[in-house]
């Protein structure tokens, strides 16, 4: 596998609903029109210096009247829906986040897709979107809750302590962290480090799916209890779930995942390391297994 890295450096900063382009519906003024073209511009300009950084040689493709089939790739585009309102899967179009494409190309369709995000309440307090980063065509991904301050702040997911910790487990299983894809249920920090609620995750849930769809990962090791029962859509304990592997389905494909503690749990209960090595240990012997049909 390619041990390219993404690094999701989008300066998302001082988004908010105050400032987004549908704020400023009803702006009277040309200097409100002014503030809010510089607005747009400001935030096309960081998009693409992002997909520039990732040496993605062309944007995704945003909404175009559809005169034509579908292209080769099977990414349908149509004609009157913004490409975020695909998300929602108007119709029977095929939308990008179902089929974004493989990789770190398939990765900035997904990021382009979200764009400002502003789907749910998160948006309001983030510094930030923290998309996730690492190895886009990684056998071993993790998926975390959420991001905290420092990840807020830094636009990377599990930068803080619990980060470093999580580096070390990544470590110990004989991986560096760039050769594994980290990233969150919810890409936004929920204010102060509260727990995400469900209609927060329904909403980002989708975006995870696709970095997913794109990653087209091994095996994933979900981190705390939100992780594995989104994924799993289950509502059992992280300590029932933990211990075993089970199977993640997604779109036909089966996908074995690990859920396992959270580093943040780790840190405060650091008698808990022994479950999550056990769990860790479980993914080593499937990884070392040959590879079959991927
Ligand atoms: S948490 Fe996800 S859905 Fe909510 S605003 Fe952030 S990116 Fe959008």
């Amino acid at each position: 596998m390619a041990m390219d890295h993404v690094d999701d450096t989008a300066g998302d900063s001082g988004a908010d609903g105050a400032t987004g382009v549908g704020a400023a519906h009803g702006a009277g003024s040309s200097g409100d029109l002014e503030r809010e073209l510089a607005s747009v511009v400001g935030g096309l300009r960081t998009h693409l210096e992002w997909l520039l950084g990732l040496g993605v040689s062309h944007a995704p493709a945003g909404p175009t009247p559809r005169s034509s089939p579908p292209s080769a790739d099977g990414v349908e585009t149509s004609g009157d829906t913004q490409a975020g309102d695909a998300v929602m899967g108007s119709g029977n179009t095929l939308s990008l986040l179902d089929n974004p494409g493989p990789g770190r190309e398939g990765l900035a369709a997904v990021r382009g897709l979200l764009g400002d995000c502003q789907r749910c309440r998160l948006s309001r307090d983030r510094v930030q979107i923290v998309f996730g980063q690492g190895n886009p065509t990684a056998d071993l991904m993790f998926v975390g809750e959420g991001p905290g301050r420092d990840e807020d702040l830094q636009g990377k997911a599990f930068v803080g302590a619990a980060g470093r910790l999580l580096t070390k487990m990544i470590q110990a299983m004989g991986h560096h962290r760039e050769d594994v894809f980290i990233a969150n249920v919810v890409k936004c920090r929920p204010p102060r480090n509260r727990n995400p609620e469900p209609d927060e995750m329904a909403s980002c849930e989708p975006f995870l799916l696709a970095q997913i769809r794109a990653i087209r990962p091994t095996v994933i090791v979900t981190l705390g209890r939100f992780a594995a029962q989104t994924l799993l859509q289950t509502d059992q304990s992280i300590g029932r779930l933990r211990g075993r592997l089970h199977t993640f389905h997604l779109d036909g494909d089966q996908v074995a995942l690990c859920p396992t503690y959270h580093p943040a749990y780790l840190l405060r209960n650091p008698g808990a390391k022994r479950a999550v090595w056990e769990d860790l240990q479980l993914v080593m012997a499937l990884l070392d297994r040959p590879a079959s049909g991927r």
